[in-house]
């Protein structure tokens, strides 16, 4: 039975085994600590592993085929965008009842098939162009990064030896489950905001998809729709007043009434 977890930006799914999380002695960990700030990872290295884990989670989850049909409208709407502000980009749809999308710092786009039942094509752009937002700021990056030092530091209290190494199966688990854990500032949130309408509105689409993608995901986290959304907005808690923002600048742009 495949797990999923609904927690994170618009949502981040894994799949992961959790780890326990109690098996730390105190001095070690200070000596973890001391090993942790003695490493040095690069964005080269963060991005690696960010793309072990995302084959990871491609390998426990539901991949549509090449030939699903939601695979085949995925391909057609984003036909435009394999490249984003520089970032080569790789989509693939889950095919999960749940309404949810991430992207990861190695450019990895992830949509599930509960987000594209109730998404229009644009507002399906919009959500991603959010999501991808957080990759070119950095914030992925930043949240990878965290994750795997705090991984490193239970490697060195286990191991003892204080060294970021290939990532075994249950320190991928550990990244996956500190990532589904991580949620972005609000400043983070407003920024990925700006960049998806940027994104709408350099490439010709209406920015009030942003908007109403907002509205959708507000009305659905008001509940009656079951357990469907789980706590996908959890850490969007603001919807309606992002909707609101995101109104206000489209009729000053004088591309809203
Ligand atoms: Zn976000």
């Amino acid at each position: 039975m495949k797990r999923i977890v609904l927690t994170g930006c618009i949502a981040l799914a894994f799949s992961l085994a959790t780890v326990a999380q109690n098996r730390v002695n105190p001095d070690l960990v200070q000596a973890g600590l001391e090993a942790i700030q003695a490493a040095t990872l690069t964005d080269a290295q963060v991005v690696a592993y960010t793309r072990e884990a995302v084959k990871q989670m491609d390998a426990q989850n539901p991949v549509a085929a090449a030939n699903d049909p939601y695979t085949q409208r995925l391909n057609r709407i984003v036909s435009r965008h394999h490249t984003v502000s520089g970032l080569p980009i790789n989509y693939k749809v889950y095919k999960v009842k749940d309404v949810n999308a991430f992207a990861t710092a190695d450019g990895s786009v992830r949509v599930f098939k509960g987000l594209m039942d109730i998404m229009t094509d644009q507002e399906l752009l919009a959500v991603m162009g959010h999501e991808i937002g957080h990759v070119i700021n950095h914030d992925s990056r930043d949240a990878m990064k965290s994750a795997l030092q705090r991984s490193a530091i239970r490697d060195a209290v286990s191991s003892q030896s204080g060294t970021l190494g290939k990532l075994s199966r249950s320190q991928l688990g550990d990244v996956a489950d500190y990532l589904v854990g991580a949620s972005f500032s609000r400043k983070q949130e407003s920024e990925a905001d700006d960049y998806s309408y940027d994104f709408l509105k350099r490439n010709g689409y209406n920015v009030m998809a942003l908007a109403t993608a907002f509205e959708k995901l507000d009305k659905l986290s008001g509940g009656g729709q079951g357990g469907k959304v789980a706590s996908i907005l959890s850490t969007h808690p603001d919807s309606r007043t992002r909707a609101e923002r995101i109104r206000v600048r489209a009729r000053r742009d004088g591309l809203a009434r």
